[in-house]
């Protein structure tokens, strides 16, 4: 699992990035609204943990800049309690969760664990599926017990197929979750990471569903 967080505050961030490191989870901690938007255009995420007060803007524009793109990254904000009552009533916004500050770390990890079991039906573990497994904490994939030598994309690729098992996943999903925005907008580049992952893991693993997307099915 990958995790921005995005928090101004020095002290209440690095408890949060030491928490989420602790537990085997991924994370990059920005502190200003404008590099959280270079993140999200850069890099995958898996779940985003958002302040609302940002020395650069109000973290909801992110929220809602999201939804407006229609990607499905789950969001957990964390706030004040005047700042959500005044402008968070409902979860209006669009976020999945949020919670109160101030919290007790544990109260965040179980629901960051919660939130992703929730979205992937996965909790930051390991992935095990027709002899592949994979590491998400370690970023390590294996096939039949042999290590397998995969590029970050593919890493990607194989990690939402795996969590969303035996669920078709659409190309939108993927590309969303696997591909930087610069290649997102070339349309083959799905195909290129795609056909060079089935080379890697054999074929018949991953099946093409016309028209839709792809999966992964159980046996
Ligand atoms: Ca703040």
């Amino acid at each position: 699992m990958d995790i921005l967080l995005i928090e101004d505050d020095l002290d209440l961030g690095n408890g949060i990035r030491i928490a989420l490191l602790d537990s085997g989870l991924d994370v990059t901690w920005v502190r200003r609204l404008q590099d959280a938007q270079r993140q999200l255009d850069q890099a995958m995420h898996d779940l985003v943990l958002l302040d609302l007060g940002l020395p650069d803007g109000d973290g909801l524009q992110l929220v809602q800049r999201l939804r407006r793109d229609r990607r499905a990254l789950p969001v957990l904000i964390l706030t004040a309690r005047d700042a959500l009552e005044d402008r968070l009533l409902g979860l209006d916004s669009g976020a999945d969760d949020y919670l109160v500050k101030p919290f007790a770390l544990a109260e965040l990890l179980s629901r960051v664990r919660a939130l992703a079991r929730r979205s992937y039906g996965f909790d930051g573990g390991t992935l095990a599926l027709r002899g592949l497994a994979l590491d998400a904490a370690g970023h390590r994939a294996s096939l039949h017990g042999q290590p397998l030598e995969v590029t970050a994309s593919e890493f990607q690729l194989l990690k939402v197929l795996m969590m969303r098992s035996p669920k078709v996943v659409t190309r939108r999903a993927l590309e969303d979750a696997a591909l930087p925005r610069s290649q997102a907008n070339a349309s083959n580049a799905l195909d290129v990471h795609m056909a060079n992952l089935r080379r890697k893991v054999g074929e018949g693993v991953i099946r093409t569903v016309r028209g839709v997307g792809y999966v992964i099915d159980q046996a």
